[in-house]
């Protein structure tokens, strides 16, 4: 597996490094949750800023959860591989997205028909 090497390396950093994200984004959650505030106006605020933080970290978990899989499949030696029709991923979508599981066309038809 050596020439994903570099690949690894790389999705292991994104993978710290997300996780430094979501660590920093539940303490900041923590101190909305905190400092009671009366005034209907900065409460509505308050909630808003808690969801944006919510999905943030909804968002992230789950990259985290596409990296580790990505990382699998690199030690299973399948990494680059389509999951839904088994063909090569593009090299230039694995750039753009070190996780990808599914080629551009395997991709288009899961966004438009859902996960099969
Ligand atoms: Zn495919």
């Amino acid at each position: 597996m050596e020439r994903f090497n570099d690949v690894k390396e790389l999705l292991l950093r994104m993978r710290a490094e997300l996780f430094r994200e979501v660590s920093e984004s539940y303490a900041t959650c923590r101190e909305l949750g905190q400092d009671g505030v009366p005034d209907i106006g900065d409460m509505s605020a308050n909630a808003y800023n808690r969801d944006v933080l919510f999905n943030l970290s909804e968002a992230q978990r789950r990259q985290i959860l596409d990296i580790d899989a990505a990382l699998e499949r690199i030690a299973k030696g399948e990494y680059g591989v389509c999951m839904n029709c088994g063909e090569s991923i593009a090299p230039r979508r694995m750039e753009v997205r070190p996780f990808s599981r599914y080629c551009i066309d395997c991709k288009t038809d899961i966004e438009k028909f859902g996960e099969k």
